[in-house]
């Protein structure tokens, strides 16, 4: 087995890449797994305006360029496996991606979360070109035109009453007849002027990828079986998120809802010297941001964990 790193990141979206930044600048070497895909959900986006430093935006892709380019420069060293194991419940920590296994004194675990998809074809072909999921995001693009929320629940709710006061109408398809969102966000969405409700309702198709962008979306009605389109300039699917925790249940403490439980105001798991970063740890604000500053806290955390533990390491 190769030397023991001082800090292994795992995961590559803001939250990682700050987290590099900050521990190479720290002189701690850090150790990045990347996965395959990396870049995470900012990859799957086009314009990001909300990102401070940025005044005219700039595209998900050349962004997460950025943040690896200067995560490089500093001398973070970046592999791009997917990390199928850990074990944290030993002294040095253990990360296994693949045949290669590395010794970690600290690992940062940065690997965020996945929005649920429904699974179309054409809803991965149009993703950033119309299709969204997150209505902060993108909602702006869609100012005076017609924007359809997918789901039932809070996070579709919440996508919903943020969107009505952009486009011109919102339109909130629901597979059921009863929304599992709570209370007073149903009463908001359904008190709304601007927020039309369509029941039992699935999307069975977007239209039109060959056109590179939303123009109508196909809608069946799930009791009757009747199949109708409806003009549509923005997609927005809000049925709920994922966090990418498979791999760490039983390693650290996670909440019911699988993301992964910090001490408040911290990074810190319930397994010192082990951090969580961004969305992974996150289900309330889940911005690029956000990502980056918790990113920043862990680097800090970990170095400061380093000192205490292995000083001279
Ligand atoms: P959620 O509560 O799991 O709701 C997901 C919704 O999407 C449900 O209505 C579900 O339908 C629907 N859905 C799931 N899979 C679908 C599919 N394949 N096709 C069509 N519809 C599908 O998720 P969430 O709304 O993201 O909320 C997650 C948690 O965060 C909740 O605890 C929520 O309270 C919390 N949250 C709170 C706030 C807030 O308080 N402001 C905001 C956002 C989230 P069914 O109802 O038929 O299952």
């Amino acid at each position: 087995m190769a030397t023991t790193r001082k800090v292994v990141i795992i995961g590559s979206g803001p939250a990682g890449f700050t987290a590099a930044i900050y521990a190479a600048r720290a002189n701690l070497a850090p150790l990045m797994f990347t996965g395959f895909q990396w870049g995470g959900q900012l990859m799957l986006t086009t314009l990001v305006e909300n990102y401070p430093g940025f005044v005219d935006g700039i595209d998900g892709p050349p962004l997460m360029e950025h943040l690896k380019s200067q995560a490089k420069r500093f001398g973070a060293e970046m592999v791009g496996d997917d990390v199928t194991e850990v074990d944290l419940g030993r002294r040095p920590f253990r990360v296994t991606a693949g045949d290669t296994t590395v010794e970690a004194l600290t690992v940062i675990i940065a690997t965020g979360a996945s929005a649920k998809l429904i699974g179309l074809a054409s809803e991965a072909k149009l993703m950033g070109r119309g299709v969204s999921t997150c209505a902060t995001c993108d909602g702006f693009f869609f100012k005076d035109q017609n924007i359809m929320v997918v789901g039932g629940g809070d996070s579709a709710m919440e996508e919903a009453l943020y969107l009505s006061r952009l486009g011109r109408q919102v339109q909130v398809v629901h597979r059921r007849d009863a929304l599992r969102a709570s209370k007073i966000m149903q009463e908001r969405a359904l008190k709304n002027p601007k927020i039309e409700f369509i029941w039992d309702t699935a999307v069975d198709e977007v239209l039109d990828p060959d056109k590179g962008k939303v123009t109508s979306v196909r809608l069946k009605n799930l009791k009757s079986g009747v199949v109708w389109e409806t003009p549509v300039d923005g997609l927005f699917v809000a049925i709920g998120h994922l966090p990418n925790t498979a791999i760490f249940k039983g390693q650290v403490d996670l909440h019911p809802n699988d993301y992964i439980k910090v001490l408040p105001g911290t990074t810190q798991t319930s397994a010192p010297g082990v951090f969580a970063a961004g969305d992974v740890a996150d289900f309330t604000y889940r911005q690029a941001v956000t990502a980056a500053g918790t990113g920043c806290m862990a680097a800090l955390e970990a170095e400061r964990y380093l000192e205490a533990q292995y000083s001279g390491a």
